[in-house]
């Protein structure tokens, strides 16, 4: 068997077009352009490429991307001042803290300060809590977009086994809430699946692997989930970005997996993309949450 390709990039262009056309449509109604604020703490080089890629992809989309620079050494309560003006500025809709943040600085207390109404990365734990109530303000970016490419390919989850790998609260757990809901944003059949949380305390995880129909790999473990874990015919989506000397790899043995899935993304050019599509999706729906609140 040879695999599909689950062509993220593909799908994240369509995804930014339509968010394009909303922009101008919203700026043409309420004469408000859509304005994202992405916080960068020190200096790390793939922090520094993830923030110019959303400045990039805002400006492509017709949103207002700023970055606000704040060195590696800044206290915790200046950052959370910053966050707190950001807060009350009227014409910022959202705000991000790139992340990770230096060694050393505790990411709760900052993320938290975050105004929930401008919380794109759906962070906060009210948002979280409106997700897993069924009725999210924002959908997270990651899982949000691996649930768009499923819908692109026509891979529907609804009562089919799926195992998530990994248990972060930015991808893992937020991936298995949408995926277990009884509806989601692209309707029932991208949702209602039975799903397995996966991590590094889960006995026997390549047979629990092998159960799955569709598997979400997001373990951050380079080329780690191998072809002979897969059920074959079985969907991979890899979320795993590493480096791997000059390469970058995902948590998933992308060769072996390709002779037994049926479809598999891949790294580059898989979920990646995607992840940035829905912020700026996200944006525009922080952009009108305050229009209607006024
Ligand atoms: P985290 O490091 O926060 O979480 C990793 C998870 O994987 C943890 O739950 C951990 O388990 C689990 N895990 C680690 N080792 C194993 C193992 N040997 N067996 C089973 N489970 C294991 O990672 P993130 O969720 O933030 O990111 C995961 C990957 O996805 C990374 O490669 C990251 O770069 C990438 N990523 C890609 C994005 C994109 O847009 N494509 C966006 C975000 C992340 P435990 O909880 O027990 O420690």
């Amino acid at each position: 068997m040879t695999a599909e390709i689950l062509d993220g990039r593909k799908t994240a262009a369509e995804l930014r077009e339509n968010v394009r056309h909303k922009v101008v449509a919203f700026r043409e109604a309420y004469g408000v352009q859509p304005t994202l604020v992405a916080i960068l703490v020190g200096e790390d080089p793939a922090s520094s490429v993830y923030v110019r890629n959303k400045e990039k992809a805002c400006a492509k989309a017709g949103i207002a991307g700023r970055v606000l620079r704040l060195p590696a050494v800044v206290q915790q309560s200046v950052l959370v001042e910053q966050i707190h003006q950001l807060n009350a500025d009227a014409a910022v809709h959202g705000i991000l803290v790139q992340l990770p943040l230096p060694t050393g600085v505790d990411p709760r207390p900052i993320l938290d300060a975050v105004d929930p109404l401008k919380d794109v990365d759906c962070f906060s734990p009210a948002n979280v809590g409106l997700l897993m109530q069924g009725r999210p303000r924002f959908l997270p970016c990651t899982p949000a977009g691996i649930i768009q490419l499923l819908r692109r390919y026509s891979v529907s989850v609804q009562g089919r086994q799926v195992v998530v790998v990994g248990r972060s609260d930015i991808v893992g757990k937020p991936m298995a809430m949408l995926l277990a809901a009884k509806d989601g944003p692209c309707g029932a059949e991208y949702a209602n699946a039975t799903v397995t949380l996966a991590h590094s305390q889960t006995a026997d995880l390549p047979a629990t692997v092998r159960q799955a129909d569709i598997v979400i790999a997001a373990c951050g473990q380079p080329e780690f989930i191998r072809g002979d874990w897969l059920k074959p015919g079985a969907v991979v989506i890899d979320v795993g970005i590493n480096r791997s000397g000059e390469r970058l790899v995902g948590d998933v043995a992308f060769e072996e997996a390709s002779k037994v899935a049926s479809a598999v993304t891949p790294v580059p050019g898989g979920v990646g993309p995607l992840t940035i599509a829905m912020l700026l999706h996200n944006t525009l729906q922080a952009a009108r949450l305050h229009h209607w609140a006024q």
